[in-house]
């Protein structure tokens, strides 16, 4: 099977209080997406890698892989406005890709090619994970995703009625200084904890299995609210199924100056 992987770059580094896209911004002088995208090679597997970046920013993250060191070789694509719709210009690089496999090896291989899907926000993934999942899906699982048993109970809260409550309300003592605003949601389930994972980044597909669940999830991808936030749930939406392998605490997704803090610590320490 050939293995080919799609490195989602295009978000913005807002809530990481940075001007440009997450993915540049350095982890101990790295970039994350240099990062993320030498934790997928160093699995040794993946031959072709097409990195997702800002539209406006394509030349710059050329320019940013090309001239780390050593220079990581991929294909960079203007992203989407969601992570799915970025993930979907990622899927047709990969196809026209494995076509071209396809002539050099034979008819056939499109759909027993490998495509991992790798947030650059997850730059400390190791190459254990990516083995695990490649692993997985060679073996006949059609879609892989690592994922971590959850150590906290898990609510589920009724959607869209948080009503604003002052600080007296909430504690029953008259506030200090003016009423503070608290955000009260009501809970409608807790399901059994040792049925849930969270789950991580590369997810792994068979390549004709992503295409097709991205092709019929295509409507969910224009708008944040209904856009699928990982590729499973496509996958899921079909009716196929999912299966979870091991993920890793150091797969930790950096989203907010704390995790930056936290994932320095844990380079640090390795
Ligand atoms: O925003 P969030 O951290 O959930 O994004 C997850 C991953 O998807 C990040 O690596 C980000 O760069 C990527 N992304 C993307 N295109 C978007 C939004 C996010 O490639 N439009």
């Amino acid at each position: 099977m050939r293995v080919a992987a799609i490195l989602t770059a295009a978000g913005s580094g807002s809530r990481l209080g940075a001007s440009g896209p997450k993915a540049l911004v350095a982890l101990a002088g790295v970039p994350l997406v240099v990062r993320a995208a030498r934790a997928l090679l160093a699995s040794g597997q993946v031959e072709h890698l097409v990195v997702t970046a800002p539209a406006d920013q394509v030349a710059v993250m050329e320019h940013v892989l090309s001239s780390a060191t050593p220079p990581v070789i991929a294909e960079v694509v203007a992203g989407g406005a969601t992570r799915q719709a970025s993930v979907a210009a990622g899927i047709a690089r990969i196809v026209a890709w494995a076509d071209g496999a396809t002539e050099t090896d034979g008819p056939g291989d499109e759909t027993r090619s490998v495509v991992l899907v790798h947030d650059a926000a997850r730059p400390l993934v190791p190459e254990a994970v990516v083995r695990r999942v490649i692993s997985a899906v060679e073996a006949g699982h059609d879609a892989v995703i690592p994922g971590l048993a959850v150590t906290d109970t898990v609510k589920q809260v009724e959607q869209g009625v948080a009503r604003s409550i002052t600080g007296a309300e909430a504690d029953g003592r008259a506030p200090l200084g003016g009423p503070a605003l608290v955000d009260i949601l009501r809970v409608v389930a807790t399901p059994d904890r040792s049925t849930l994972r969270a789950v991580q980044t590369p997810q792994g597909f068979a390549l004709d299995l992503l295409r097709r669940a991205h092709e019929a999830g295509a409507s969910r991808a224009a708008d944040e609210a209904s856009a699928a936030t990982d590729d499973a749930a496509l996958v899921e939406a079909l009716g196929i199924d999912v299966w979870v392998v091991a993920g890793h605490e150091d797969a930790l997704k950096v989203t907010t100056p704390r995790d930056l803090a936290l994932a320095e610590i844990l380079l640090a320490g390795s």
